[in-house]
């Protein structure tokens, strides 16, 4: 079986808004093979950046294109490809946007060994740990503590288990920062886990001072209060709280991560696959795992990301819960044939060869940007 044609579909709501989740854009990969098999991957990072990355033509032997190395390659050989392409792109590329381009690349190419082979891709990466996963209710805050309280009572009312609220107008000021996570402890009960996603806005000192203010909340994770650059601050901020420290939604690489785990000292790694792939993906869960460090998604886009957070969870022996995010644009809502839907708390691993997931290609036509 070879590689025939690789395409990165650019989707895009008529009108962007700077406060909505990640799927009012989206880029969508497409990898069509000689065999009629074909597979869906999808990018979490600049569509139009990325979509550059895959279609540029080759400058030199470390300045190409993704899709003209692959073309005529065998789209069984994932690992081999990663490299090759990680190769070939090492004057522009080793992190960001690169690496974000290839990963939505190695989700396709697994979605098409799952279904060349008839397997379900968990089945590919070494068997599943479990068949479903716990679903948490994935926000932004709203702009008062009730209204942001009324969430957490939808959530609980809906069947999840555990919601996370993150980003403005949460962090301003210890006052209103204890109104807002003591309204949202009021609606959500004793067994109902909270999870908080600072934003990246606050420095080590700060970080730890509300902390302490708000073990009476009894936060299961605090996500993100520094910049990811700022590793000491997260070594500091680790050894001093009490609560599980998560973040790595902007790592692409297994070195990023490493150093998140060992400088940063983080026990939760949350993993974008549409930014690391699940070749990759599996290698930092692995080192995660050796480290005692618990893996998440991260995931604040569509069904294929859904669907390729599930299969890598399923297969880790670490996995902790799957994110869902549930503010998601039109293009999210309506992207997969089948979406995949939370019960009672969990979502179902697939079954489906491949990452179980079929596009409604109404949705992707409608919204299709076309190049001029
Ligand atoms: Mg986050």
């Amino acid at each position: 079986m070879r590689i025939v044609d690789v395409q990165a579909l650019y989707l895009r709501l008529p009108e962007i808004q700077a406060r909505t989740d990640s799927s009012q854009d989206a880029l969508l990969i497409r990898i069509e093979t000689d065999a009629g098999v074909t597979g869906w991957g999808e990018v979490d990072g600049c569509p139009a950046v990325a979509k550059a990355i895959i279609e540029a033509p080759m400058s030199h032997t470390l300045v190409t294109g993704l899709r003209t190395l692959l073309i005529g390659e065998d789209p069984l050989d994932t690992t081999r490809l990663w490299h090759k392409m990680y190769q070939s792109t090492l004057y522009y590329g080793r992190e960001g946007a690169v690496i974000q381009a290839m990963a939505g690349i190695d989700l396709a190419l697994w979605d098409i060994k799952g279904k060349a082979l008839e397997q379900p891709v968990w089945k590919l990466l070494g068997g599943r740990f479990r068949d479903k996963l716990r679903v948490y209710s994935s926000n932004m805050f709203q702009f008062t503590p009730e209204a942001t309280a009324d969430r957490v009572r939808k959530a609980k009312d809906n069947g999840f288990t555990a919601a996370k609220f993150g980003w403005e107008p949460f962090g301003k000021d210890l006052k209103s920062d204890c109104a807002y996570l003591e309204a949202m402890r009021r609606a959500a009960g004793d067994n109902f886990d909270l999870m908080l996603d600072v934003g990246l806005i606050w420095d080590a000192t700060t970080t730890i001072h509300r902390a302490r203010h708000f073990e009476p909340f009894d936060l299961f994770w605090i996500e993100e209060p520094l910049h990811p650059d700022d590793l000491a601050g997260y070594g500091r901020v680790s050894t001093a709280i009490t609560q599980r420290l998560a973040a790595g939604e902007e790592e692409c690489t297994l070195r990023g991560f490493s150093r998140l785990i060992d400088e940063g000292g983080i026990q939760l790694a949350q993993i974008d696959l549409t930014r690391c792939g699940l070749t990759q993906a599996m290698r930092i869960a692995d080192y995660a795992h050796s480290r005692g460090v618990l893996v998440a998604n991260h995931n604040f886009t569509t069904d294929i990301n859904t669907a390729a957070s599930l299969h890598f969870l399923a297969a880790i022996p670490n996995a902790l819960v799957l994110e869902y995010c549930v503010e998601p644009s039109e293009i999210s809502r309506n992207l997969a044939r089948n979406p995949f839907k939370m019960q009672d708390g969990y979502m179902a691993v697939p079954d489906e060869p491949g990452l179980g997931f079929e596009p409604n290609m109404q949705t992707v036509e409608k919204f299709l940007v076309r190049s001029k």
